[in-house]
């Protein structure tokens, strides 16, 4: 793939499509809403399933080269819940507040004030139409879950989210350093290798 192909990031979510600008520097991004693509529900059992339906939606109404992103929180000791369920824990529609509050419920309910878990995302690069060599690359993110909220930045359950052997939660977490060390920036990173090892020229 040459310098400045354009990705379509199957994404509606501004703040990841930052990240990937920021990490993957050699290509233009370009949002799938921007074209006019709309995200289908989501039918997968694995974040490998759901991240590579959404490229190839986006690759099917857009005929470019396009990534999917699949992410979620996983607790073990909430038999690895929200997991794929993360966006809408609490509910179909829920904020991301209700979904942090429904988390800090079900830890009350074991009397876990504090307990492990690790984000995870998947990212699936389909180059062509009909890809049937997409590139994927898996970052994790590991660290524990607690009831009390700290910070306002970020998004999701990151004001309850504290990175393995950090003081500050992610949400009190200066945006560039959370890009460099989170589950999302490390699978573009491994992206990234993936991708200039493919292209041999
Ligand atoms: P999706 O990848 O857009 O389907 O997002 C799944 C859900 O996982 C999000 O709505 C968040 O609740 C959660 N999530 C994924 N990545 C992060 C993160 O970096 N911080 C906080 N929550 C996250």
């Amino acid at each position: 793939m040459a310098n400045q192909t354009t990705i379509v990031v199957a994404t509606n979510n501004l703040g990841k499509l930052k990240e990937f600008a920021l990490l993957l520097p050699n290509f233009k991004m370009v949002s799938q809403s921007s074209l006019g693509i709309t995200p289908e529900e989501e039918l997968g059992k694995t974040f490998i399933e759901n991240s590579l339906q959404k490229a190839r939606v986006a690759n099917k109404v857009s005929g470019m080269a396009s990534l999917g992103d699949d992410s979620g929180l996983i607790v073990p000791a909430l038999n690895n819940l929200p997991g794929l369920r993360s966006a809408r824990y609490a509910h179909a529609s829920a904020t991301d507040e209700e979904n942090r509050q429904h988390l800090k419920k079900e830890l009350e309910k074991l009397e876990l004030n504090q307990t492990k878990a690790y984000f995870v995302c998947v990212l699936a690069l389909v180059q062509v139409a009909e890809d049937p060599f997409p590139l994927i690359a898996t970052g994790l993110l590991e660290g524990s879950v607690t009831t009390t909220m700290q910070g306002t930045n970020g998004f999701g359950y990151d004001p309850m989210f504290y990175p393995k052997d950090s003081n500050l939660s992610l949400g009190e977490m200066d945006e560039d350093d959370k890009a460099l060390m989170s589950h999302r920036g490390k699978a573009i990173q491994i992206l990234k290798r993936k991708i200039e090892n493919f292209v041999a020229e």
